[in-house]
Order: C-alpha cells, then structure tokens, then sequence
C-alpha cells in the first residue's frame, strides 16, 4: 500500500482514510501541495477575515488547477431556498445518493459524464464537506472550494478541507483518464 499523495509507503504502516484515499500521517500533517505541484497541478489555500458592521466572517478559499480539461462545469450549494431547483436537477442527475439531496447542482457537461463523477466517492466527500459552509465548483481544469463562516475555523479543520479538496482533485483527474481510456 502507498500514500496517494507522496506515493510512498508509510513509515509506521498506517494510514488515515481521507477523501476514500489512504493518507500517510506526514501527508495529512505537513500538507500536500507540494506533491500535488510535483504531479502538474497547481494549488492555492487562502484564508482572510473580513469585517461587515458588527459581523466578522472568516473564509477559506481552496483553488487546485487540475493537468486536464474534464469539460464539465458543476456548482454545488448546500440547499436553502432552492427547493424546487434541486428537485429539477436531481431529477435530470439521478445520482441516487440519499446524502445528496440537501445539495443543488448546476451542472453543464454530459449529464451521464456528470453522473459518474458525482457517484464517485471522493467527490461526494469533499462536496459534502465543503457544502456545509460553501460552494464547490468545478469548471473544466479549475477545482475551487469557497468557505464562509460567522464562528470560524480551526487550523486543523482548515488543513482537512484541504486535504479533502486535494483528495477530489486526484479523484477527478482518475475519472477523467478512465473515461478518456474507454472513450
Ligand atoms: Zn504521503
């Protein structure tokens, strides 16, 4: 077994279970842009705080340029007052999964190419994690997460949303190559 990110097999055999990748502990401590940068991607993490009146909002802002066009265009919202909206969607989708009927979709792409990609495990991970506070877009080459919090959060909350949008970016880049090879 090796890490999916350094490729390297663990120092003490364990691995932690992230984005359904096996994570080796100095990948989930120390980060792993850097192999991500090695691999052709490139990838950003911002965090700021902004100020409106009395209301301080953290964000957290997670950009990963993929090494391929997937073609697609999706956007996931956890669901407010999109109600109608998602029924539409989910409808034209089908994907199925119970977890994702909190969550809107606009999605462009082949809407069987956008069906397989949502089925996979470590999207839904990261959207679903991500779609509790913010949005997860896909366009073509470009991954983006956007948070936006009122309490804000921790460094190690904030090192496993990365670790989670870094995990569906390598799980997009695979489900691109499969479809590409079977094409
Ligand atoms: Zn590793």
């Amino acid at each position: 077994m090796a890490c999916a990110f350094c490729g390297l097999e663990s120092m003490d055999g364990t691995y932690a279970r992230i984005a359904a990748l096996d994570v080796c502990e100095e990948c989930r401590t120390s980060g792993v842009f850097h192999h991500l940068r090695e691999r052709g991607y490139e990838a950003q993490n911002r965090v700021w705080v902004s100020r409106s009146g009395d209301i301080k909002k953290q964000y957290q802002r997670i950009t990963i340029r993929l090494p391929v066009d997937t073609g697609i265009r999706l956007r996931c919202v956890r669901e407010r007052w999109y109600h109608d909206l998602t029924r539409l969607f989910r409808r034209e989708l089908e994907v199925g999964d119970p977890l994702f009927d909190e969550y809107i979709y606009v999605a462009k792409g082949s809407s069987a190419d956008v069906a397989t990609l949502l089925a996979n495990e470590g999207v839904q991970s990261a959207i679903l994690l991500v779609g509790v506070q913010g949005t997860f877009t896909l366009t073509r080459s470009l991954l983006e997460a956007h948070f936006a919090s009122t309490v804000g959060a921790s460094p190690e909350e904030r090192q496993a949303r990365v670790l989670e949008v870094a995990g569906a970016a390598l799980h997009i880049v695979r489900w691109h190559e499969e479809r590409e090879g079977s094409a």
